[in-house]
């Protein structure tokens, strides 16, 4: 059968179509493009925010449209959160963020008997369980994909936080880990499989563990994989919360040769009274002491983030904070987003609910912040030589990143998928030339 994936949202939602790839692949049928025909379309959704959930239903509309014939299947967390405004969509098959495999199975099987499921004028079949009872990890092979140099392994499912603006513990239930024994054996087949980077990811990577009371951290996972994976396989870690840095951490996590000394701190804002209304649970003095660890256990190393502007209720003078606080931890990137009001989240009820034209202007501050402190960063390694992964050629010019994830073009011969010393010649807007 041909078969064709939209995917929507983060890391995890990507890693698990990769692995829904990989396993169609090994089920003998073929991937075509989503503009393509083909027999049977899959969705993975996402729901992180209002805009998620229309684009979501923008693209089952369109498959809908464009192959009335074809079976459509939608999963994720969109699907796992309204399956029945999903239902609404015409669709054949409605599953969540659990069994992917059976998902799959299920897919199958509607391609099987649709014809006669649709003359008896059934409706589509929905597997969506409660996400909050969950208690198992769904293991999922990683990898599998030709020409790609950095695999992602998804570590950790769930979240227990309710940060008040955030839908996805209800979307991804409570926290799930994958097993060390199972990753380090992921690890090594990646390794095998040529990949020169491993990236950790998950919803919240932070609890790794947290249900398995054996006092085991992210840290002991973290030292596993790396011990696991040659030398000159690189692991680079998913976002964080600022209570995993600890001095022990980043004694032990310094001790690492291949780990990548890039850390994305998810922030979200830099204002203790904000951060109270977002239900975070540290303030900036615990943030910055995370930011002031990881210099003192790293040269220079990548600290990025992200921050939500125009919190319900957030001041001028709240966000003037937030701005100052930004500037004393100097990231070298940030990712910077408008709040989005969700239903059914306690932010959304907040009152002093921010205009579009506030938040905009909010994020365009925030954004030009941003930018000169990523060329500050940038600009204090000009001269030097840093390692950089390459992945891909465009006009001759390979595309590569450093571990710190300082983005790097080179020319050069073949450089896909190899690592090698680049001297850094100058800056190019958020981007570093180099010479071999
Ligand atoms: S940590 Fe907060 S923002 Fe992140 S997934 Fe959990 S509840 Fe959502």
């Amino acid at each position: 059968m041909k078969i064709a994936i939209y995917t929507l949202g983060c890391k995890v939602n990507q890693y698990e179509t990769q692995a829904m790839e990989a396993e169609l692949l090994a089920r003998g049928h073929s991937l075509v493009p989503f503009e393509e025909r083909a027999d049977a379309y899959i969705i993975n959704t996402c729901t992180v925010t209002a805009v998620s959930d229309k684009k979501s239903r923008q693209v089952i509309r369109r498959a809908r449209k464009e192959a009335p014939e074809a079976v459509i299947g939608v999963c994720g967390c969109y699907a796992q959160t309204a399956p029945e405004a999903v239902e609404a969509l015409e669709v054949d098959l409605i599953s969540g963020t659990a069994g992917r495999m059976a998902f799959l199975d299920d897919l199958e099987a509607v391609l099987e008997d649709r014809r006669a499921a649709r003359l008896a004028g059934e409706g589509p079949r929905v597997t969506v369980d409660d996400a909050l009872r969950r208690r198992v990890f769904e293991v999922l092979p990683a990898g599998g994909l030709e020409g790609r140099t950095r695999a992602m392994l998804k570590v950790e499912d769930g979240c227990v936080n309710f940060c008040t603006y955030c839908v996805i513990p209800y979307a991804r239930g409570r926290v799930r880990s994958l097993s060390i024994p199972e990753a380090e054996a992921q690890c090594r087949r990646l390794a095998a499989e040529g990949y020169r980077e491993v990236v950790l990811t998950g919803i919240e990577i932070s609890s790794w563990g947290a249900e398995r009371r054996d006092g085991s951290g992210l840290i002991g996972l973290i030292e596993a994989v790396c011990r696991a994976l040659p030398a000159d396989v690189r692991v680079r870690l998913g976002s964080l919360e600022p209570r995993t840095i600890t001095a022990d951490f980043c004694r032990r996590a310094a001790a690492l040769g291949n780990l990548c000394p890039h850390f994305h701190l998810s922030m979200q804002s830099g204002c203790d009274s904000v951060l109270k209304r977002m239900n975070r649970k540290y303030d900036t003095a615990r943030y910055y002491e995370s930011v002031q660890l990881l210099r003192g256990a790293f040269d220079r190393p990548g600290i990025t983030t992200d921050l939500i502007v125009g919190f319900p209720g957030e001041s001028e003078e709240e966000f003037r904070d937030t701005l100052a606080f930004v500037e004393k931890c100097a990231f070298s990137a940030m990712h910077i987003f408008p709040y989005s009001r969700r239903a059914g989240t306690p932010a959304a009820k907040l009152p002093g609910q921010a205009p579009n034209a506030v938040k905009e202007d909010r994020a365009r501050r925030a954004g030009a912040l941003a930018r000169r402190l990523e060329a500050a960063y940038l600009d204090g390694w000009v001269g030097e030589t840093l390692p950089v992964l390459f992945e891909e050629e465009k006009d001759g010019l390979w595309r590569g990143h450093a571990p710190n994830y300082v983005e790097v073009f080179a020319r050069g011969e073949d450089l896909h998928n190899v690592e090698r010393p680049v001297k850094l010649l100058r800056r190019e807007g958020g981007s570093l030339i180099g010479e071999l």
